[in-house]
């Protein structure tokens, strides 16, 4: 079981449209942003087919509207994919920006952010738990997906690249949102950490069975077979002596 494997991943990718699936590329990943639906017990789902209808905005319509995120995470923690990974959504858009914003994004947030959408149960748009879960185990999934270590240059909210009131609930709670920061570094630290553990026994494992092949070659050892299953078991003392032995008449 692979740790990533704590949430649904439901893919409906949006059809290309110029509002809310333009088609053009990213041009690199520098971190995530997060919003909240401002739409109160509306499911990821829903707001995903919403999206998608932004394309039947026929000529009646004056003011279009342009919209769409990456993916949008729901209120029993599922995440609904709406637009690839290497592709723009609409989600951080804007006239201008802060310097900050310009320093680490470009003047194309869009371009370099994932955009993540969240479902909310009221107007105060804190996360339920189940929600709250898979947010932080996505984003710890996703940054290290994309290379990416976790921080506030890294971790967004639609609030830090335009000022817009989004996600609410972790505006107007700057401790939550510190918290929620935190809880993600956890988790990533966690994954990265099992991940640098598997790969040291792989490695370890790579060098035994070479050393028995060479062992056997030279006729130090005998079942070469048995020999590979018991990697990763401590070493019979009388195995290390035998050994040391052998090698020494080998020497004389
Ligand atoms: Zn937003």
């Amino acid at each position: 079981m692979t740790m990533s494997n704590t949430y649904e991943v439901i893919e409906k990718l949006l059809d290309k449209n110029m509002y809310s699936r333009p088609g053009s590329k990213m041009k690199g990943k520098r971190g995530v942003c997060l919003h909240w639906v401002a739409n109160p017990l509306s499911t990821a789902i829903g707001n995903r087919n919403y999206f998608n209808n932004l394309k039947n905005q026929g000529p009646e319509v004056h003011r279009k509207r342009y919209a769409s995120s990456h993916e949008i995470i729901g209120l029993d923690g599922e995440v609904v994919v709406c637009v690839p990974k290497d592709e723009v959504a609409f989600h951080a858009g804007a006239k201008g920006y802060k310097s900050r914003v310009h320093r680490l994004l470009s003047s194309s947030p869009n371009r370099y952010l994932y955009g993540i959408e969240v479902c909310h149960p009221d107007w105060y748009g804190k996360f339920l738990p189940t929600t709250y879960k898979t947010v932080i185990q996505r984003v710890a999934d996703l940054l290290i997906e994309f290379g990416l270590t976790p921080s506030k240059d890294t971790i967004w909210r639609h609030y830090d690249v335009t000022g817009k009131d989004c996600p609410k609930y972790y505006v107007q709670n700057p401790k939550a949102w510190d918290q929620l920061i935190n809880d993600i570094t956890y988790v990533y630290n966690q994954k990265t950490e099992v991940e640098q553990v598997s790969e040291l026994l792989e490695w370890q494992k790579e060098m035994g069975e070479k050393s028995i092949e060479y062992l056997e070659k030279e006729g130090l050892l005998n079942n070469p077979e048995k020999w590979s299953q018991t990697l990763g078991e401590n070493v019979p003392q009388w195995l290390f002596w035998s050994l040391l032995e052998r090698m020494d008449r080998r020497l004389k």
